[in-house]
């Protein structure tokens, strides 16, 4: 626990001679929690190297973190998510590739450990899965196989549909049940043909991966994606949506402005949260140009059909 806090305040000391507009968006009174969540922070950005850690993390709540690898490692600066229940926490992704590696196991068994001290329980089963399997989300696996209490989840669409118990892809939504935690895990390939999404029905965050973020959103199979797209916004309209989380921010904070591929180095950035009126946005995007793919800047996104 204490390592973990330590690793906490340098990530926000490390922060202090960044200036960012704030990045919390308040939750709106018809959908708000029981206990509200920590706001969002300020994440790291690139901005300072020489002391920036390999992975800002942040505790969302008491059950709930998101972690953020560095841009200073890897271009990508991908998000991580661990969701604690009573049996198991679930960690989806595991970072970056970065040469060297960089420290993801180490950093996940310290908030693993942290959680354990604070709800005075022994052990709990780790499953490591995947929001997809670019290299951007899966590097760090290898840093995890073998290791005590702890299963990853392949990365094939077989695999997935095993390990989750999917009968009928990609139209089903199955859960997943952490021990007092269920999350509903959809299919959602277009960006990646084994592409995953996963609500918290405690949080009511919705991850959406690649699939959706503050960024480029590559459409690898338009036609999957738009009904995958379809079949979010359908089930959000009887589930409801906190926050929409995904693995990238790659706008600015100025409408329709994004950092270009490949910066480090990501000064006043866009917010990583959004929200369901940004799914609808997407929806409307994506269904108008079904006819011709095209790229289309929005003013928190981007289509980008490839
Ligand atoms: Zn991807
Ligand atoms: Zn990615």
């Amino acid at each position: 626990m204490l390592h973990f806090l330590r690793a906490s305040t340098f990530a926000l000391a490390s922060l202090a001679c960044v200036t960012i507009a704030p990045s919390f968006a308040p939750i709106s009174e018809s959908t708000a929690l029981a206990v509200a969540p920590a706001p969002f922070p300020t994440w790291i950005n690139g901005a300072n190297c020489p002391t920036e850690p390999a992975f800002q993390i942040h505790q969302f709540d008491a059950d709930t973190y998101i972690l953020r690898q560095s841009m200073c490692t890897d271009f990508e600066g991908p998000f991580l998510y661990l969701f604690f229940g009573t049996s198991k926490v679930l960690l989806l992704d595991t970072g970056a590739v970065a040469t060297p590696p960089v420290p993801v196991y180490a950093t996940v068994k310290r908030v693993i450990d942290g959680w354990l001290v604070a709800h005075g329980q022994a052990s709990i089963d780790l499953v490591v899965a995947h929001t997809h399997s670019h290299g951007d989300h899966v590097a760090g696996d290898a840093q995890f196989i073998g290791k005590p209490n702890t299963t990853v989840v392949g990365t094939s669409v077989a695999a997935v549909q095993t390990f989750f118990g999917f009968t009928n892809w990609p139209t089903q939504a199955v859960t997943y049940d952490l021990g007092n935690r269920v999350l509903d895990v959809l299919a959602i390939p277009g960006h990646h043909p084994a592409h995953l999404a996963f609500y918290d029905r405690n949080t009511r965050i919705l991850q959406t991966g690649d699939t959706l973020y503050p960024g480029r959103l590559y459409i690898s199979d338009f036609p999957a994606y738009v009904a995958s797209i379809q079949r979010l916004v359908d089930f959000t309209a009887l589930n409801p949506v906190n926050y929409v989380l995904g693995n990238h921010i790659e706008m600015q904070n100025v409408a329709g402005q994004q950092f270009p591929l490949g910066s480090k180095f990501h000064p006043n950035e866009h917010v990583l949260q959004l929200r369901r009126k940004q799914l609808l946005e997407l929806l409307n995007g994506v269904l108008g140009m079904q006819a011709a793919p095209h790229q289309e800047v929005h003013d928190d996104f981007i289509i980008y059909p490839i």
